[in-house]
């Protein structure tokens, strides 16, 4: 379960109700380059969440997910706290359509020499559409002059800000690494506050792993995070 303060609860409610209004402003936005180079976007459908650490992202159809873009409000509503300019908005709009476009029409051959999510391909699209050229949100980078051509014969070395779609993926493994049990029944285990125990019970859960751990005749249920192994110390 999680728990919002009412405050954030607040929040919420209202920035859910830009829903419309931003899914008419993308839909318009895709409708019209779908004019442009004759492709569906606009009917691939749009979702909208409140995710912290991603603007957006475009999901292709595969066994477990339906195609589908999907926006933070957090991000791109217009009444949050900071709300993102105008143009930089678009170009998060954008960027998400490249990605689309990079699985859903031909590239030619001299645009498929980088790959990856981010790769020329998707880069060539963005030149397409106009979108900045690089997978990390700047701000006000939608306003700046591109070199396409640049940056079609180079990779792009500017990791610093992760934070588009490819953090989230970044998160993803993180969370997924996290999950994987580390410990089995019987174990001795060493908590910096509560010293040994015993590892009695593991319950798998999302993002992490519980224990229960029997201390000195207590039993106490902890992430396997905060835990440092016996044999290791
Ligand atoms: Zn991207």
């Amino acid at each position: 379960m999680t728990y919002y303060d009412r405050e954030d609860q607040f929040l919420r409610q209202r920035l859910q109700k830009e829903i419309p209004i931003l899914t008419a402003l993308i839909k318009n936005l895709y409708g019209e380059l779908d004019k442009k180079f004759h492709l569906n976007g606009a009917k691939v459908p749009v979702t909208f969440g409140f995710d912290t650490d991603s603007l957006g992202s475009y999901t292709r159809r595969s066994a477990h997910e339906k195609e589908h873009f999907h926006f933070s409000l957090l991000f791109i509503a217009y009444g949050v706290k900071n709300p993102l300019p105008k143009e930089d908005r678009i170009d998060l709009f954008k960027h998400e359509y490249a990605h689309y476009m990079q699985y859903n029409m031909q590239i030619p051959e001299q645009y498929k020499w980088q790959t990856g999510t981010h790769g020329s391909a998707w880069k060539y699209c963005c030149s397409l559409v106009g979108a900045a050229p690089t997978p990390y949100y700047k701000a006000g980078e939608a306003l700046m002059n591109h070199d396409y051509d640049k940056v079609l014969k180079n990779r792009i070395h500017d990791k610093s800000v992760p934070i588009r779609d490819t953090y989230r993926r970044l998160q993803t493994a993180q969370k997924q690494k996290d999950e994987v049990v580390q410990y089995k029944l019987g174990d001795t285990v060493t908590h910096p506050k509560f010293g040994n125990g015993v590892v009695e019970k593991i319950n798998q859960r999302s993002g992490g792993v519980h224990l229960h751990i029997r201390f000195d005749g207590e039993v106490k249920c902890i992430d396997q995070k905060w835990l440092s192994r016996k044999k290791y110390t």
